[in-house]
């Protein structure tokens, strides 16, 4: 049974709809990414999936009990809803220990339990010896574990993440993906994470969602997401590549042989239509040959342990002109060389 379900889930904010019939599962116990870019709803609904927000139309269930439809909503305290935004929200005249004990002081915990649930979620956190810091004698990293402790604390099934990461350094940032995988093990929480972060929404998730103006355009594994992105939004928001035009020949069960410009290979394909296609090509899949895809070096950009080469694809009658791509070579090649590609993997990309 899924926790979280949310059915035609619709949030107008005036005209404008933040989240257009979004339907949409979360599995016990997993940990779902809403990637997208600024503005495609993922807040929106995160705030409606805690309460802080009633539908337009649609419901939000949790398990078969339902949270929110437009005409009556569970309040957020009584949802069992853990929250951390981007902005930590402490209590900068409380100490660390005080900061994470508060939800349970809140809530009449005995203060003998307390004690050592604090110092269970600080452990967790890696902040364990911080108890009677001062919040203002702490770096932003160290405030977002204290954060994450305070929501650990009260022990919640669902957890909600909104851009934890997004005030922090990229140093701190990876360090902190490590810190939250760790914490879906260990609690066992179904989490829901936002991120604008492609990189972690795919390190992080077992589940992610693409989301785009207000409608979640796939939602499968990491993989399938890079590998087999379901549209061209999808295939141009997670993960490099090169989006190149070609003729799709023949069609056999998940693949097909395609023409791109005058060269002719196989290619991954859910579909079974012959004629004009767009066919994505990762860095990765792309090596120089002594023989292949004829190409030639357009630019090349040292980009730390490769250089990030850009090719143009020949020119043919009948076909779009100025077609490039894009791939990782461990030698600098020089601009205007003419080269031949092997490509070992490649997918046409649905309807596009
Ligand atoms: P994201 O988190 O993906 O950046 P949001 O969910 O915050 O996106 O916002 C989605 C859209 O809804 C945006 O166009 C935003 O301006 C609008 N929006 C969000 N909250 C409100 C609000 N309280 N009032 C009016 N418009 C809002
Ligand atoms: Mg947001």
């Amino acid at each position: 049974m899924s926790e979280i379900r949310v059915e035609r889930l619709t949030k107008r904010f005036n005209e404008t709809a933040a989240l257009d019939a979004v339907s949409l599962e979360f599995a016990a116990g997993s940990f779902t990414a809403l990637l997208g870019p600024s503005g495609c709803g993922k807040t929106t609904m995160l705030r409606l999936i805690a309460g802080f927000e009633a539908p337009s139309e649609g419901r939000v269930l949790f398990g078969d009990e339902l949270m929110a439809d437009p005409q009556q909503q569970v309040p957020p305290e009584a949802r069992g809803v853990g929250v951390v935004f981007q902005s930590y929200a402490l209590w900068p005249h409380m100490d660390v220990a005080e900061n994470v004990a508060y939800p349970l002081r809140a809530r009449h915990v005995k203060r003998g339990e307390i004690a050592g649930r604090v110092g269970a979620v600080l452990d967790i956190v890696g902040l364990n010896g911080f108890e009677s810091r001062r919040i203002e004698e702490l770096s932003g990293g160290q405030r977002q574990r204290v954060a994450l402790a305070r929501c650990l604390v009260a022990d919640a099934k669902i957890i909600l993440f909104d851009e934890p990461l997004a005030n922090l350094d990229m140093h701190l940032r990876s360090s902190m993906v490590d810190a939250f995988r760790d914490i879906h093990r260990r609690t066992g929480a179904t989490i829901v994470y936002v991120t604008h972060d492609q990189a972690e929404a795919l390190a992080l998730a077992d589940r992610v969602a693409i989301m785009s103006e207000g409608k979640v355009l796939q939602a499968a594994a990491p993989q399938e997401v890079y590998r087999a992105p379901a549209n061209a939004t999808v295939a141009g928001f997670v993960g490099r590549g090169s989006i190149v035009a070609g003729l799709a020949i023949d069609h056999a069960e998940g693949s097909a042989t395609v023409d791109i410009a005058g060269h002719r290979l196989m290619v991954r394909s859910a579909g079974t239509s012959a004629g004009p296609v767009k066919i994505l090509l990762r860095p990765e899949a792309l090596r120089i040959s002594p023989e292949g895809m004829p190409a030639t070096v357009l630019d090349s950009i040292y980009r730390g342990p490769v250089h990030e080469v850009r090719l143009a694809l020949p020119m043919l009658p009948g076909q779009d002109p100025g077609q490039e791509l894009l791939i990782d070579s461990t030698e600098a090649i020089a601009v205007g060389q003419r080269v031949h590609l092997t490509v070992s993997d490649a997918w046409i990309i649905p309807g596009a």
